[in-house]
């Protein structure tokens, strides 16, 4: 089977002929349909996550058909559509039990060190070498393995498409509204960046009822599909004015986190919710926490994602979440250091790869 392998940080990838090898007890093969190229594979693969991580297959929202399942496999049966949740819930851990699974402890180690719950690897190079599968996913590949955890079912009406943005951008973007920074009615959001995830930030923050919801971005040509998106106003970053009850940090780099909270105003917060580089500092003036404002961090939607990934996708198919313009490119697996390359110049907004 073929897959998109990097080998090292800066590297661009090589599509390869890999094995993989049978679900273990608990695991389950899916063939892919959909993956998205999202940002935190680009950061991985230009080093910023960083150095250890490699050779891997990137890709980590993706959605597809089980193939077969491994001993002991209860929520997916062989024939069933799945989307990807990349953080494997151990569902007993002490994250878990406080009902965040997103940061589940164990889940966690797999999630990051590229491997399965054991430890172990199923991808391997044609020598034999084992592959990390990013966020235990391993979406740019023909065929995956994975924990029973990272897949959660689809009802069949619901495309690939759609399904694979579920498992990052939207299910991050949603929760970071929801669970994180609870917005009511009324409230004063900004949004800084309008990427794949930001554009989701924007729309559930529009469905809470925000009564402002400023979108900004220095790429003007992002504007149209940030106001179809539910923000009341798009503006460049030196454009910005007042203060808001809610700002969204989506971009993950120290001047837009300072900026946020500099456009914070007192009792508000700042929700962090793009990854910085390994190493990065961010300065705030922290006098201001005197004026009870706050800052927030938000990973993986803040509560249980397999949970709310299929919550979400009732609301997908009941047409309250539109996800029919975040897709502004499709190519296949070849094709994708140059959807990398686009995320780079800031054009256009989620590649599809179709298998
Ligand atoms: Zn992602
Ligand atoms: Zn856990």
């Amino acid at each position: 089977m073929k897959a998109a392998v990097w080998l090292m940080a800066g590297e661009k990838p090589s599509v390869e002929e890999i094995d993989l090898t049978a679900p273990g007890p608990g695991e389950v093969e899916v063939e892919l349909r959909a993956a998205g190229v999202c940002h935190s594979d680009l950061h991985l693969a230009l080093g910023h996550l960083g150095r250890r991580r490699f050779p891997t297959v990137l890709g980590h929202e993706g959605a597809g058909v089980v193939r077969t399942v491994g001993s002991g496999v209860q929520s997916v049966a062989p024939g069933d559509q799945v989307a990807f949740c990349f953080l494997p819930a151990c569902g007993e851990c002490r994250q878990c039990r406080r009902d965040q699974a997103n940061l589940c402890e164990p889940g966690s180690v797999a999630a990051f060190g590229g491997t399965m719950l054991d430890g172990g690897f199923r991808m391997f190079r044609g020598d034999g070498s084992p592959l990390q599968q990013f966020l235990t996913v391993g979406a740019f590949a023909e065929r995956t393995v994975v924990p029973e955890q990272s897949v959660v079912k689809m009802p069949p009406a619901i495309g690939f498409a759609d399904a694979a943005l579920l498992g990052c951008a939207v299910v991050t973007g949603f929760g970071a509204v929801r669970n994180k920074a609870k917005v009511r009615a009324g409230d004063r959001v900004a949004v800084i960046g309008t990427g794949g995830v930001g554009l989701q930030v924007i729309a559930a923050a529009a469905a809470a009822g925000a009564e402002v919801v400023v979108a900004i971005d220095p790429i003007a040509a992002k504007a149209e599909l940030a106001l179809a998106q539910g923000a009341t106003a798009f503006v460049p970053p030196d454009g910005v004015e007042g203060t808001f009850d809610w700002v969204f940090e989506v971009v993950g780099r120290p001047e837009t986190i300072a900026a946020a909270w500099r456009l914070t105003a007192p009792g508000g917060a700042v929700v962090v919710v793009g990854i910085a580089p390994v190493g990065a500092d961010a300065q705030i003036a922290a006098i201001e926490f005197a004026s009870e404002k706050s800052l927030l961090g938000s990973f993986y939607g803040s509560g249980n994602p397999a949970r709310e990934i299929a919550a979400l996708a009732e609301e997908i198919l009941s047409g309250a979440i539109d996800l029919g313009r975040t897709v502004t490119h499709r190519t296949d697996i070849e094709g994708i250091d140059e959807a990398f390359e686009r995320m780079q110049r800031g054009e256009g907004l989620r590649t599809l790869v179709e298998f």
